[in-house]
């Protein structure tokens, strides 16, 4: 079982992420970017399609780092990184999602938990870019690794 409890930051949880949905579904890609944003609170991340940018929300991270907030991050990076793979049905998404976490944290995982409960509300082009001078996106560095970097 993948170790979530260890990740010190976006990256490790990210690594995790890529290699969960590598052992499950087989797919890979590289070359994404991570930018906090302040998004609306029912929304977890945000994938502008045709981009390489997943814009997680900042508000709702602040100051909290145990597991529950971990597993949430996971399912909320698992869920945008399917998103970026091509996967555009927000069922199909959700259903995917979930399958990683079973397979690779198990049902009774928090991570399981999380992927159930969201938050799952979407965010269409036209709301990102009405809140966008609210936004205040910021970069975040060193996000993903080399592939060499880890071992499968
Ligand atoms: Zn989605």
């Amino acid at each position: 079982m993948p170790d979530l409890e260890t990740c010190k930051d976006f990256g490790d949880v990210f690594a995790l992420v890529k290699r969960s949905v590598k052992k499950t579904l087989g797919l890979h890609r590289v070359g994404l970017m991570l930018l906090l944003g302040n998004l609306p609170m029912n929304v977890g991340a945000f994938h502008p399609m045709g981009t390489n940018e997943i814009v997680l929300n900042r508000r709702l991270l602040k100051g909290k780092t145990g597991m529950t907030e971990r597993s949430h991050l996971f399912t909320i990076l698992l869920h945008e990184y399917l998103h970026t793979l091509g996967f555009e049905d927000e069922a199909q998404v959700r259903r995917m999602t979930y399958k990683v976490c079973l397979e690779n944290f198990g049902r009774n995982s928090p991570v399981a938990e999380a992927a159930l409960t969201g938050p799952w509300a979407d965010l269409s082009e036209e709301d990102f870019e009405q809140i966008e001078p609210e936004l205040n996106l910021e970069l975040v560095r060193n996000f993903e690794r080399p592939d060499s970097g880890y071992i499968i």
